[in-house]
């Protein structure tokens, strides 16, 4: 049985510079993290071959006697999390999961109520072209023109105007926490079920450091590799009444073997999001993105025309808003690429250039934070991020941010004594 590095060497060399990409650059992409040793081991390991078509106990496939053991932990331990009634880790991904939510709780043509995608919605929540789209009649509510937040009456009006069977609220471009009580009080006036995608925020919700969905929706999704700092993947959380219907759309509705290399992986990532550590990091992935939305609100920088949607942040990321900039989306992420840090350009909302090119960058903390950045090194990106957004952009000026970034990921070292997969 051969290595990856004796058997692909093509494969793994494009893995191993992966590796020093992650190590030599600072992830700023709001839906990143780095998944620990543990987690990755966890999914690189046998638990790949199995199938097991069913639930603990109740397989369809014989020799599920340990994944059973291990499913089950993942399940115990989001629960815990959460303080959930119930709980799904099968789906494979956080489309997935809500694909399998949606599945379970409307019919095709039914009206589904979510957050524009321009307004910082996710694909799932009722893009055209999605599979959200294409089999239920969206209507989309939208942030305020004034303080870009979303405006409840606003949800509330449409609600009460097309009867929605769903209420979707999450997103996954949006600074500010929402008001999950609120919308309760507007689906049970309407009749309609209230599913929250906390995909993005999460680990601040496992933390106790943003409120929780849980006690005022039907229905929990979320993925487990942003915030939440594990696999890649999908979960849903439920009311007890609703598992067995949630647990059927999964599987055999929408997926066949579940995963259980990812579950097993799922079920560290939840264990460490117990330990207090996990809190210590959480509070300082919100203290970086608040100073970074600080220093982008300093005067060299809106002299350049930019400025942070909504003047400020409450959770792990912050928008750039450049639609009164010189500099668009496009180029400011080519610009912050070319000093080793990488964002998402993103859509504004009521942003005037096409989504190609867009208006606003995304910037999101929880990947340094995990790498160990404290206040003091979140300043130090803060400074580095205004001067690349508001400088030049001439090639020496680009250089010596490059050398303050490289000088940053030289002090917080990156799977430094991994035992990673590639090297095994
Ligand atoms: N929900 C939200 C709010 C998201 O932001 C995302 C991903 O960015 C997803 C769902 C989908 O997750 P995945 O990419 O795992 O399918």
């Amino acid at each position: 049985d051969q290595s990856l590095a004796d058997f692909d060497p093509e494969v793994a060399e494009q893995i191993e510079r992966e590796l020093v990409r992650q190590q030599t650059t600072l992830e700023m992409i709001a839906s990143e993290n780095f998944a620990p040793t543990a987690v990755m081991q966890a999914q690189g390991s046998v638990l790949t071959n199995k199938y097991a078509e069913g639930y603990p106990g109740r397989r369809y496939y014989g020799g599920c006697e340990n994944v059973d053991v291990i499913e089950q932990l993942a399940i115990d331990r989001i629960k815990e999390l959460f303080g959930a009634e119930a709980a799904n880790v099968q789906p494979h991904s956080g489309a997935q999961a809500n694909a399998a939510a949606m599945f379970a709780l409307i019919n095709p043509g039914d009206t589904i109520l979510g957050l524009d995608l321009a307004h910082g919605g996710h694909l799932t929540h009722g893009m055209k072209i999605n599979f959200s789209g294409k089999l239920y009649n969206v209507v989309a509510y939208q942030v305020s023109p004034e303080d870009f937040r979303v405006d409840m009456a606003e949800v509330e009006r449409l609600a009460v105007e097309h009867k929605p069977k769903l209420i979707v609220a999450g997103w996954s471009a949006y600074p500010r926490q929402l008001d999950f009580a609120e919308f309760r009080r507007i689906a049970d006036k309407v009749g309609a079920y209230l599913m929250v995608d906390m995909a993005h925020f999460a680990g601040l919700v496992a933390t106790g450091l943003h409120p929780s969905p849980v006690p005022y929706a039907d229905v929990v999704t979320t993925t487990t590799h942003k915030t939440l700092g594990g696999p890649r993947g999908g979960v849903i959380l439920s009311k007890a009444e609703l598992a067995k219907k949630i647990n059927s759309a999964v599987f055999p509705g929408q997926q066949g073997g579940p995963l259980e290399h990812v579950i097993a992986a799922k079920a560290v990532a939840f264990k460490m999001a117990l330990e207090p550590a996990f809190k210590e990091r959480q509070q300082r992935t919100l203290e970086g993105a608040q100073i970074i939305a600080g220093r982008l609100a300093q005067a060299d920088v809106a002299e350049a025309g930019i400025t942070v949607l909504s003047g400020g942040t409450d959770v792990h990321l912050v928008l750039v808003d450049l639609r009164n900039a010189e500099i668009n989306g496009q180029e400011a992420e080519d610009r912050l690429h070319a000093v080793g840090i990488t964002v998402n350009r993103n859509a504004v909302p009521f942003d005037p250039r096409p989504p190609m090119v867009s208006s606003g960058v995304r910037i999101g903390t929880p990947a340094l934070a995990t790498r160990g950045f404290d206040a003091e090194a979140f300043g130090e990106v803060a400074d580095v991020i205004a001067e690349t957004l508001a400088g030049s952009g001439e090639a020496g000026q680009l250089q010596k941010l490059r050398d303050r970034v490289e000088a940053l990921a030289e002090r917080f070292p990156l799977y430094a004594d991994a035992n990673l997969p590639t090297s095994i």
